[in-house]
């Protein structure tokens, strides 16, 4: 017969072997917690080795060689939204809205990307001026979620009497986020970096991503490519442009409600940051060197470099009459990346088309202007689409534009509206049985109107 031993008596044991205090400790705080809390399998189990297949990667004539291998695919979807940021996070809620199912793979462990994560919190080109009138062209997905963040005081709104573009509240931003993805029926896979494709022929299946659980797969019809620098399409070999550009890193500064603004503009310090929802938090924007953002090298060098410098300031800015109460409250978790990877679409937007403001027969979505002083530019579905690459869609900052058009078309508003064209453009594809780039654009624009997007 099985003896088995009451934990009065394993205590005992324990005990006469010199473990006694610290195993009191944890009993102590297992006995804490509620029983349904508690976990079914002992905590120290350990995994027998012949239990998870091992493939590592081996020497062999002086190279580092990865042997082939089966991996296991976790999730089998309609349509796969690469990256939570403003674009991602907009193509997942348009796509699952649409009647298809969508799953979303992030990086990080929340959604907004450089938004939340690089603490760029000044949503421009939300608006446009048509004919002198001031028109909001971020409607939708991003409308939506900026209606929702002023309603919970997690947003600003026309803060000065020119002043459109709201200012945001990270932290709320990433709540609501949170909130729309799951409304929506999303499935979300946080933590997981994808690192390659999946392809049958020339078409893509899936990605393929790395996570603390080891290289896994998720099959899809229809990928979204929105983790801003390509990593999909350059990963399936799409045409596309490198690009170097700016590099910086935001940070915030508390207790900026109690500085002493007049003492610091005397001593020549005209400004502590932008405001936000806070009133002791300002952000400060930083442009930083152009460079290349797909080098591992550079980017170490710039975030150590970077947050060197901010620290510095910050104390600088300590030490003058007025700042004494300042302190650094954050440096934003995400380098601040703005280009890398530029598609190449079957269309090309240019910045000559975008200021006469030509209107496209595809249009899915129109771009504002910085501070509404122009009129909106449309957008045509063409910028999205890889030039002969099948079932992938790019959005956000990695689309198809000239280079003029580049600093209009990575801003947060655009993304958010491009984002949204992206996932009703796949989830119609997904319904129609069609390839991305065959949907009927009428269908399209339809579905997009429905749900609530501005289109001109
Ligand atoms: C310093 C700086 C200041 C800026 N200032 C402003 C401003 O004031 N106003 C404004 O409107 N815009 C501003 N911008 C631009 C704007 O923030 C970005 O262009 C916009 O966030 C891009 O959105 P996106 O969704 O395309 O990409 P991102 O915001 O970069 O989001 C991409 C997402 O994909 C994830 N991801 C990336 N690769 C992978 C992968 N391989 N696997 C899984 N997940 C992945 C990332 O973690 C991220 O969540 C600024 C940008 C920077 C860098």
């Amino acid at each position: 017969m099985k003896q088995l031993m009451t934990r009065r008596q394993l205590l005992r044991l324990l005990a006469a072997a010199g473990l006694g205090p610290a195993i009191a400790q944890r009993t102590v705080a297992d006995l804490a917690s509620p029983a349904a809390a508690r976990p079914k399998i002992a905590e120290n189990q350990l995994a027998p080795p012949s239990n998870r297949p091992c493939y590592p990667a081996v020497m062999r004539d002086g190279r580092v060689i990865q042997p082939e291998r089966p991996l296991a695919v976790i999730e089998e979807t309609e349509v796969l939204v690469v990256g939570g940021g403003p674009a991602g996070f907009a193509a997942a809620v348009a796509a699952a809205r649409a009647g298809a199912r969508t799953a979303l793979v992030e990086r990080y462990g929340y959604f907004g990307g450089q938004w939340t994560g690089g603490l760029v919190l000044l949503v421009i080109s939300s608006h446009a001026r048509e004919d002198g009138r001031l028109v909001k062209v971020l409607q939708g997905v991003g409308g939506e979620l900026l209606d929702r963040l002023s309603k919970i005081d997690g947003a600003i709104v026309h803060h000065k009497p020119d002043q459109f573009n709201p200012t945001t509240d990270p932290e709320a931003t990433k709540f609501m986020m949170d909130e729309m993805i799951r409304e929506a029926g999303v499935k979300v896979f946080l933590h997981c970096w994808v690192a390659d494709v999946v392809m049958e022929g020339p078409v893509v299946r899936g990605v393929v991503f790395e996570s603390k659980a080891g290289r896994q797969a998720i099959l899809a019809r229809v990928v979204i490519d929105a983790t801003g620098d390509g990593d999909v399409f350059a990963a399936a070999g799409a045409e596309h442009e490198r690009r170097f550009h700016a590099i910086g890193l935001v940070h915030r500064l508390g207790n900026a409600d109690r500085a002493g603004l007049e003492s610091l503009r005397a001593n020549g310090i005209k400004s502590i940051g932008s405001i936000e929802p806070l009133p002791a938090v300002k952000w400060i924007n930083l442009r930083g060197p152009s460079t290349d953002c797909l080098d591992i090298a550079e980017l170490t060098r710039l975030e150590m470099e970077h947050r060197r410098s901010i620290w510095l300031r910050a104390q600088q800015l300590r030490q003058k009459p007025g700042g004494e109460p300042l302190f650094l409250l954050q440096t934003a978790p995400q380098l601040g990346v703005r280009i890398s990877r530029l598609l190449a679409g079957v269309q090309q937007l240019t910045y000559e088309e975008a200021r006469q403001g030509r209107s496209f027969p595809n249009t899915i979505a129109v771009g504002g202007a910085q501070n509404a002083h122009h009129r909106g530019w449309p957008i045509p579905y063409g910028v999205l689409i890889p030039r002969t690459l099948d079932q992938v869609i790019a959005a956000g900052r990695c689309i198809c534009v000239d280079e003029k058009l580049i600093e209009d078309m990575r801003l947060l508003a655009s993304c958010l509206t491009t984002g949204h064209a992206a996932g009703a453009a796949a989830a119609l594809a997904v319904k129609t049985g069609r390839r991305p780039r065959e949907v009927d654009i009428a269908q399209l624009q339809q579905l997009l109107l429905r749900q609530g997007a501005y289109l001109g």
